[in-house]
């Protein structure tokens, strides 16, 4: 049998004093949340042999799908991937609870494509909270739908509207984008969803959380009434429910969550007196050499472009992400801290929503987030891959 080795979590709820077994933490902007909060020892997950029950041979998928599988080096598919293929290859509508980094961009995209191929009358729209998620999602599906002559079009905003324009023209079987952006054009008639007949919602508590709850409910209502939907959110509230029970049919809920995705995470305070005594001690940690790859997050895109421009001037190889910087600066950022031209990137929560670089040593929270759901989603970058990763946060004295 196929093994992919895969850690999972560590599924046994944690019971301290200080509730960390909680995600939740309440939505309200500026939530209090104590330091202790912020402290804890890493416990390794679990390193599991997962057997997967198929192989991605056994899936009943194109030819093609099958050799760019091959070229992209997938053998065995990751839990996810083995668990939400066949069944949306059936056709049914998908809920899959997963995290970045499960390989659920495959899951979802192997059968899409597949149903593209299968019936050229097919068009897919693939929505996700964020520029970057929806680039990510671009380049797996064009690397898994290679040779399988249909277009596409990426709609994200902060991008200049005439290739959009020009690949819309060209009828994409596929569009990828954010909510914003699609609803753009089709307040211009450029986008027409009637005849979309498949979409995947990525991340749809994130998107949620950013306010795009009226924009994605009028892209549903737009689409074809007869259709197959994927929802994929890395948790599941009552929001996240209300919105697939109003539009999936018939469901079938894949899940690959099991406990605090922040287990493997050592997480500790950094206290500090003042402006200067903060920043000095930013200094003394990033001196660190452990400290090899980092993600800082500060607060508002002004002080994040200020920290950037500081640490820079010190010395540090550092580029600063935020939603106030063109696609083309972000991109760059994102390409140069991945490539390790820089090793720290200092960004806002919503910049660095659905970044997936694998190996990020540090999350540094230079100010503090506004809600605990969000200090697990910042610190949730480090320790991928089964590796331990490090969170430290500023603390004022
Ligand atoms: P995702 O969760 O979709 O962002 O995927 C996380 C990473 O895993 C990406 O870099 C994928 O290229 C990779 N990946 C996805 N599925 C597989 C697989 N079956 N085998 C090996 N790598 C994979």
């Amino acid at each position: 049998m196929p093994s992919y080795k895969y850690s999972v979590y560590n599924s046994a709820k944690r019971n301290n004093s200080r509730g960390n077994n909680r995600t939740g933490g309440g939505k309200r902007r500026g939530d209090y949340i104590d330091p202790s909060r912020f402290i804890a020892v890493a416990k390794p997950r679990a390193d599991v042999q997962y057997t997967a029950i198929n192989n991605f041979s056994d899936f009943f998928v194109e030819p093609i799908l099958h050799a760019n599988l091959t070229a992209k080096g997938y053998q065995t598919p990751s839990p996810i991937q083995d668990k939400t293929i066949p069944m949306a290859l059936e056709g049914k509508d998908i809920i899959g609870i997963a995290d970045t980094g499960t390989g659920k961009t495959a899951a979802f995209a192997v059968p899409v494509i597949d149903a593209l191929i299968k019936n050229p009358h097919s068009k897919a729209l693939i929505v996700a909270p964020t520029r970057e998620l929806a680039q990510q999602i671009e380049e797996e599906c064009r690397s898994l739908g290679k040779g399988a002559g249909f277009s596409g079009a990426v709609l994200i905003g902060g991008a200049s509207m005439g290739p959009q324009l020009r690949d819309l023209r060209a009828n994409p079987r596929i569009v990828i984008g954010t909510p914003g952006r699609i609803k753009d054009h089709m307040e211009r008639g450029t986008l027409k969803l009637q005849q979309f007949n498949i979409i995947v919602l990525d991340e749809v508590d994130r998107m949620l959380d950013m306010g795009f709850v009226a924009d994605v409910t009028e892209i549903l209502d737009s689409m074809a009434k007869e259709r197959q939907s994927f929802f994929f959110s890395a948790t599941m509230d009552r929001r996240v429910e209300t919105l697939i029970q109003t539009f999936a049919k018939d469901p079938e809920t894949i899940s690959i969550k099991s406990g605090d995705a922040s287990e493997n995470v050592h997480q500790d305070v950094v206290f500090y007196g003042g402006k200067t005594e903060k920043m000095d001690k930013l200094h003394d940690i990033l001196l660190d050499e452990k400290v090899s790859k980092v993600i800082v997050f500060d607060e508002t895109q002004r002080s994040v472009e200020r920290l950037g421009n500081d640490l820079l001037a010190l010395g540090f190889k550092v580029d600063a992400i935020h939603g106030g910087k063109s696609q083309g600066q972000r991109q760059r950022a994102l390409e140069g801290f991945k490539k390790n031209k820089v090793n720290i990137l200092v960004a806002t929560d919503v910049a660095a929503r659905g970044i997936d670089v694998a190996d990020i040593t540090h999350v540094i929270n230079f100010s503090q987030p506004q809600s605990y759901q969000d200090y697990v989603h910042r610190i949730g970058r480090a320790g991928r891959a089964g590796k331990i990763g490090h969170a430290l946060t500023f603390v004022n004295k």
